[in-house]
Order: structure tokens, then C-alpha cells, then sequence
């Protein structure tokens, strides 16, 4: 596809400025090969910059008080001593250079500021003390990006989530192609950005100057599962054509992602069926198969009750057996009585906030619990997109009902309605009341068919007989065999997940979900307290209070200081740098700038 977004690797060879080396110590020793009065003197400027990438407070100090450097000027590359500053995370530098005469606002040749720099690797420090000392949030470079472009072009969202919450930046500002950092998010694939970008009502419809919604870029990317968020409460998107005529799912399929192609062009077909009003079938899914269900059981049992107990063919019933055999009939409809119940019932959905949402547009500090511990923790998975609330670990939203339901085991639609934290019980005790009326009418149609006086000797004929003479209980045992076998796997799988208190989507999904692994990685549900706790708590409340088991403490040593992996921001900007069709990258830093004018930056730098 022509619109594709090229990442283009811009790699900038450098000359060193008269043999300057620096040892990164920032202590003014091990410098060599001074070469002249021009090369000190470019020598000790330089040491500006370096003074300030490194954190070396007390030389840039000594540079710009003594030596009367100035903080205003350009490196030899055409930056600032801030945006190094700014980079690595160097507060005080930060604060030093601001007070000092040095511009929080002066742009680069790329017209990037230091708070671009500090949104690469979303340094919410330094961005602060900038912003403090008066950065323009909503500055722009050449190419328009503003930091939510590229904090979402590095998917850097607790940034992203501290500049809209706290300083109101605009969540949906176009660039100069058009597109927003919802557009950035999809292409980068960045799940988190997206969740967040949607969760604060950017627009998904955003039509960039080729005509592509953010979908359309997910789609020519290949990415599934940004597909799928951005459909999630909307899928208006998908009949959405870009300039060439050519909607998501088109573009995907001549970009060979099958499976995205069939997905958009499925779900399309669907939303088309269900919007269509007038189609008694298009309100299915909502109605589900729930009373298609009641019906099988009431016929089923109506059959049993008619063809086994009350068969005028077979001889009377015995009181001991006739109560057996009613009991299977009392069971059934026990079990009908909680069908009922996890039919109707909440299963749990939690409050949704749309209403507030909505009346709270333009606060952005009040939409978001700036300080919701499962945000501070990186959770972002947690982020409703649709109910816009912060959901409890192990909520889902279910698409089906559009509500997010706590302790979502899954959505069930022969009960047509989901299986969560306040029905399970309901319907863990309708599957097993019907799975034991199976066993005992069962038992009873069989015996009744067996001990048929008139019936002859051997399997054969005795088989033939009874498809004449007793083809409603036949029917019966067959059809209640067939059911037996569905009804009491289902039974088994969720007895077997109550005792390790684990719910049917964690099971189906336990990969995705980092909360089901330990600090080494392994597998490991802290909500499991063991089988006889799990199962008796469910027994006397209905359901399992979500309390984790605190890990051992060994595992989970906290270091205190985060770790930047060696070239993680420098490399970054050689492969991730985010170029638009003409080449432009975002934030023109990359290691062989850094390496050619700072020594071992990279090595050096890590956030405070
Ligand atoms: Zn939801
Ligand atoms: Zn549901």
C-alpha cells in the first residue's frame, strides 16, 4: 500500500570536534589530544554538553559560572544542553540550566524542545521540572508532533497518561499528515496507548490526509489485537474507505493478513446484520439461547415423565423406585429454578462511568484517578475503553452483554447472559442438579426398558422390541445420554477451576495475563489458597473474594532504581524511529550522534 509509513534508519556520521574525548567521569580528567587554543576552547564547550548529559552538576557549574559558557547555544549537532539534559533524565541539571539562562522553549533544527527529548523515553521527572519552569506542552516540531505524538511513537503511556491528566495536553491532536496519536498507537502497535488514547474519547474515526483511521493502520500493520481494541464499542470504522476507495479490511487482505481480512470483513458483515432493525434474527445474539434451552428441558422432561414413569405399556412402578424416578423429575426442575436465577441475575457488572465521562469532557484530571494504584503500577490493561472505568483485575468486558463483569468466567449463551462473580453459583449448582437428574432418570429409563416383562431375550431383539414398543423412552435415554456427556464435562471443568479458583477466561487466556506469573516468569495464581479454602468459601458466599497471596519476598526484590537495558533509548532511535513517507524522524537521536560527540553515553545513562 502506498500510505504505508516508512521507517527510514537516518544515521548521521559524525566528526569529532578536535579529538575530544571524554573519559565520562566529568571530573575534567582524561581528556587527550588537545590540539591548539581552538580545540580546548571547543573542547571545554562541548564539555557543556557533556556536564550536562552525564548529570555532572558541579563542572557545568564551573563551565557557566567561571568560564562564563553560555546555556543557550547550539552543540556542534544543533542541540541544546537541555534536551541532553533532558534526555537522561537530569533534573537538577534540568532545573540548573532553566535558572541559568537556558531557553525550556528554544527548538531544534527539527524544531524539538527539550520536552520531546524527555517524552522518547517518557521521563516524567524531568518533564515535570520542565513543565514547572514553563515548557509549552503543546509545542510542535516541523513534522507537528507534539509529546503525546511522541510519547505514543515510543509507547511511553504512564507519559502520555501524566501529560494529559496533569497538563491538559490534547490527547487527539492532529499532526501535519493528520494524524493523531491514536494513528501512532495503531501503527506502532503500542496496546497500552491505544487503551489509554481510547479510554480518554480520542477519536477513532480520525481520517489523516490519506483518508486512513487509525483501524485502517492496524490493519495494513497486521496487528490483531489493535484491531480488535479499536473495534471494541464501535465498529462504525469498518465501512470507513481511505482515499483510495479501500476500507481496513481490503487493505489487510492486499497486504496478506488473512486472518485480520476475515476478522474485519466477519465483523462487518455481523454489525451490518445486528444494525438492521428490522431483522427478528439481527436481535438474537442479545436474546441467546436461553430459552431455546428451557424449551429442550421442559420437552425432555415431559418425555421422561410421559414414555418412562407413566408408560401405560410398562408394568407400575414400585413405591422405592417411583420415588427414585420422581426424584429425577424434582431435580430438573430444581435445576430449571437456578437456571432461571443466573439467567436474570447480575453476574456482576460493574458500574459503568459513560455519564460522568461525558459531563467531565473537558476535565481531563477528573476522568482519570490520577493516582489509581493500578495505573501507577502500569496496568493498562485494566482501562475499560467502553465502560470507561478502571476495572478489578479479573473483570473483563464482555462484548456481547457491553458491560464489564467482575470475576468474568465467560459469556454463556444457552443461560444468554454472562457467568461471573454473582451468578456462578447459580450456575455451577444448575449444571450439577441437571447433571444428577440425568444420571437418575437415566437409570430409570434404562431399568424400565430392561425389565420389561414382554421384551425377549438378547440385546438384539430386546433392542428391536423396545424401538417399537418403547420409542419414547428410547428416545429419552439416547437424547439424556447425549446430554449427560456435555453436561457433566462442563460440571468437572468448573469444579475443577472453583477448587483452584480460577475462572474460565483466565484459563483460556492464563498467557496473556501478567498477574497469573510470578516474579520469575512460571505460571502462578495468587488467588489459589488452596483447594479446600477455594471450594469452601465458594460453597458459603457464592464466590471467592479476590486476596493474592503475597509472593515470597526473595523473588520480588526491588532493585529501586529502573534499569535501562544498554542502547535501549539510543538504539530505539535506529529502529523504532517513527518517520512519516518523506524520511522525517520524530526525535533525531540516534547512538551514532550520541557515541561520536559524548563517549559512552549510553552506558552512562540511567534515570534517577
Ligand atoms: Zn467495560
Ligand atoms: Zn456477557
Amino acid at each position: 500500500m502506498s500510505s504505508e509509513i516508512k521507517v527510514v534508519e537516518k544515521v548521521q556520521p559524525l566528526k569529532q570536534l578536535g579529538g575530544v574525548v571524554t573519559n565520562g567521569n566529568g571530573n575534567g580528567q582524561g581528556y587527550n589530544g588537545v590540539v591548539g587554543d581552538y580545540a580546548y576552547y571547543a573542547s571545554l564547550r562541548n564539555d557543556v554538553y557533556c556536564a550536562a548529559a552525564y548529570g555532572d552538576l558541579g563542572r557545568l557549574r564551573m563551565l557557566v559560572e567561571y568560564l562564563g559558557f553560555s546555556l543557550k547555544e547550539r552543540d556542534a549537532l544543533g542541540y541544546y544542553a537541555l534536551q541532553w539534559a533532558a534526555l537522561n533524565n537530569r533534573t537538577d541539571i534540568t532545573q540548573y540550566i532553566i535558572e541559568h539562562g537556558g531557553d525550556v522553549n528554544a527548538k531544534d533544527q527539527s524544531g524539538q524542545t527539550a520536552l520531546h527529548w524527555s517524552a522518547v523515553r517518557g521521563l516524567i521527572q524531568v518533564a515535570e521540572v520542565l513543565l514547572q519552569g514553563g515548557a509549552w506542552v503543546d509545542a510542535a516540531d516541523v513534522n507537528g508532533y507534539r509529546i503525546t505524538h511522541v510519547a505514543t511513537q515510543y509507547g511511553q503511556t504512564a507519559f502520555l497518561y501524566y501529560v494529559v491528566s496533569k497538563w491538559n495536553a490534547d490527547p487527539d491532536v492532529p499532526d501535519n499528515e493528520g494524524r493523531s496519536p491514536l494513528h501512532w498507537a495503531a501503527y506502532k502497535g503500542f496496546m497500552d496507548c491505544i487503551r489509554l488514547l481510547l479510554y480518554l474519547d480520542a477519536n477513532r474515526g480520525c481520517q489523516d490526509r490519506e483518508g486512513c483511521t487509525p483501524l485502517h493502520w492496524a490493519a495494513i500493520k497486521g496487528n490483531l489485537e489493535a484491531c480488535t481494541l479499536l473495534l471494541q464499542g464501535s465498529q462504525e470504522g469498518l465501512a470507513v474507505t481511505d482515499n483510495s476507495g479501500l476500507t481496513p479490511a481490503q487493505l489487510a487482505s492486499e497486504k496478506n493478513h488473512r486472518k485480520i481480512a476475515f476478522l474485519l470483513g466477519n465483523t462487518r458483515r455481523l454489525h451490518e446484520y445486528r444494525s438492521n432493525r428490522n431483522s427478528c434474527l439481527g436481535k438474537l445474539p442479545k436474546l441467546g439461547l436461553a430459552p431455546v434451552l428451557c424449551c429442550v428441558i421442559v420437552v425432555h422432561l415431559t418425555t421422561y415423565i410421559h414414555s418412562v414413569i407413566m408408560a401405560s405399556n410398562l408394568p407400575k412402578l414400585t413405591a422405592g423406585f417411583g420415588i427414585l424416578a420422581w426424584l429425577g423429575v424434582f431435580l430438573s426442575s430444581a435445576g430449571l429454578i437456578w437456571f432461571y436465577r443466573c439467567s436474570s441475575k447480575d453476574p456482576g457488572y460493574i458500574k459503568m462511568n459513560v455519564s460522568d465521562h461525558q459531563n467531565l469532557k473537558d476535565e481531563p484530571l477528573l476522568k482519570i484517578e490520577a493516582n489509581h494504584p493500578a495505573l501507577l503500577a502500569g496496568n493498562w490493561s485494566q482501562l475499560c475503553t467502553t465502560c470507561k472505568i478502571i476495572k478489578p483485575l479479573r473483570a473483563k468486558h464482555c462484548s456481547t452483554c457491553d458491560r464489564c463483569v467482575e470475576q468474568f468466567d465467560h459469556h454463556c449463551p444457552w443461560v444468554s447472559n454472562c457467568v461471573g462473580k454473582k451468578n456462578k453459583w447459580d450456575f455451577f449448582l444448575f449444571i450439577v442438579l441437571e447433571v444428577m437428574a440425568m444420571v437418575i432418570t437415566g437409570v430409570v429409563a434404562m431399568t424400565r426398558i430392561l425389565t420389561d416383562p414382554m421384551a425377549p431375550a438378547g440385546f438384539s431383539p430386546m433392542f428391536s422390541h423396545a424401538s417399537t414398543h418403547h420409542i419414547g423412552a428410547l428416545t429419552f435415554l439416547i437424547m439424556d445420554i447425549f446430554y449427560f456427556f456435555g453436561a457433566s464435562a462442563l460440571v468437572v471443568s468448573q469444579a475443577t477451576q472453583i477448587s483452584r479458583n480460577i475462572t474460565t477466561n483466565e484459563m483460556a487466556n492464563i498467557m496473556r495475563y501478567s498477574y497469573l506469573r510470578g516474579a520469575d516468569g512460571q505460571l502462578r495464581n495468587p488467588y489459589d489458597h488452596g483447594c479446600w479454602k477455594n471450594c469452601s468459601d465458594f460453597m458459603i458466599n457464592g464466590y471467592n473474594e479476590d486476596v493474592p497471596i503475597a509472593e515470597d519476598s526473595a523473588n520480588s526484590e526491588e532493585t529501586g532504581m529502573i534499569q535501562i537495558p544498554r542502547d535501549s533509548n539510543l538504539q530505539n532511535s535506529n529502529s523504532h524511529a517513527p518517520t512519516d513517507r518523506n524520511g522525517h524522524i520524530a526525535v533525531h537521536v540516534n547512538s551514532s550522534n550520541i557515541n561520536a560527540h559524548h563517549g559512552p553515553v549510553h552506558s552512562l545513562v540511567q534515570p534517577r
